[in-house]
């Protein structure tokens, strides 16, 4: 048998395109939305489901990592065929039936980031799931990202009967005002403080306050993560012998901070602190075998954490029946 040359590949794929290419594929019209992003795994007796929101394409500058240039970050870029200068900031909430429970853990972007991105509710009525069906929600981070689908545009909650809980150190640093005031000429973060009062001020006295580290639901432990920002903090859920390690925004892109740990993006408010928590995370995650999912993961977000050279890989889920 002969080897597939690409010339020999390309004239096949010629040839089936040109025995294709009959009126009634012609006749199709091209679909205008991707379809549904919902996607459900077993941990143990718990069924956990990824709801995509969408993904959010962001212009990045040369100064976008601290301590790598410009041209190192393109070529991590391109060794991803991705095109440089542009992070594909991609969004998955993650649900957590524990049987008696329904835990939902960061909520989206409600459609206020990009109009690329919104459409976590779209996906979670798609799995069966209403809103008003969610007893609890946690929160990783007080990044619009991560809290926005907690309200619609107009200020009404969106889960009219879930408890919400956040981490402390979170609530202390955004909700004070003397903070906000320190940091009121840097005007990406001042908006974040803006934010955060938009979305938590008026249903203060609701919003329940754990200190990382505690259980904040039954199997889910909470794991203080900071420096991403000052109470950053991620979970693992826990059922039968299973685990599961929601890494939140600890690692964020796999093609540069699975990597490249060590690298210290803009958006980590505390970079040193954060590249430690990082690489502390993914060691964790590569010596204990353990299944991880995080928030910025292409969609569904999960998989391994393989160690590799100087960092690490992330070795995807693939996309299986129940
Ligand atoms: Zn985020």
């Amino acid at each position: 048998m002969s080897a597939l040359t690409r010339r020999s590949f390309l004239a096949a794929s010629a040839g089936a395109a040109a025995t294709l290419a009959g009126p009634a594929v012609a006749a199709a019209p091209e679909a205008e939305m991707q379809g549904p992003g919902v996607y459900r795994y077993k941990l143990g007796d718990y069924q956990l489901t990824a709801l995509y929101d969408g993904t959010w394409f962001l212009p990045i500058d040369d100064k976008f990592v601290h301590n790598a240039s410009g041209a190192q970050v393109d070529e991590a870029l391109s060794d991803a065929f991705l095109p440089p200068k542009m992070l594909p900031i991609s969004f998955t909430a993650l649900l957590v039936n524990t049987g008696s429970k329904l835990v939902l853990i960061d909520t989206g972007t409600a459609g206020q980031i990009t109009d690329t991105a919104g459409v976590m509710l779209d996906n979670l009525k798609v799995a069966g799931v209403a809103p008003a069906d969610i007893d609890t929600i946690l929160i990783s981070h007080f990044h619009p990202d991560h809290i926005d689908g907690i309200k619609t545009k107009d200020g009404d909650k969106v889960f009219p009967n879930a408890e919400i809980k956040v981490p402390e150190p979170e609530w202390a640093f955004w909700m004070d005002d003397a903070n906000m005031g320190r940091y009121a000429g840097a005007a990406a973060v001042h908006k974040y403080f803006l934010n955060a009062r938009r979305i938590f001020s008026d249903i203060a006295g609701e919003v329940h306050r754990f200190k990382p580290g505690a259980e904040v639901a039954p199997g889910i432990m909470s794991i203080p993560a900071f420096g991403h920002t000052p109470g950053h903090t991620a979970f693992s859920v826990h059922s039968g012998n299973q685990s599961l390690l929601v890494m939140s925004d600890t690692v964020r892109e796999p093609w540069l901070l699975v990597r490249h740990p060590q690298w210290q993006p803009s958006y980590d408010m505390d970079g040193p602190m954060a590249a430690k928590a990082r690489t502390q995370m993914l060691d964790r995650a590569a010596s204990d075998r353990m299944l991880v999912e995080a928030y910025h993961f292409p969609f569904p977000a999960c998989g391994h954490i393989v160690k590799s050279g100087s960092g690490y890989e992330l070795a995807p889920a693939m996309w299986a029946p129940l």
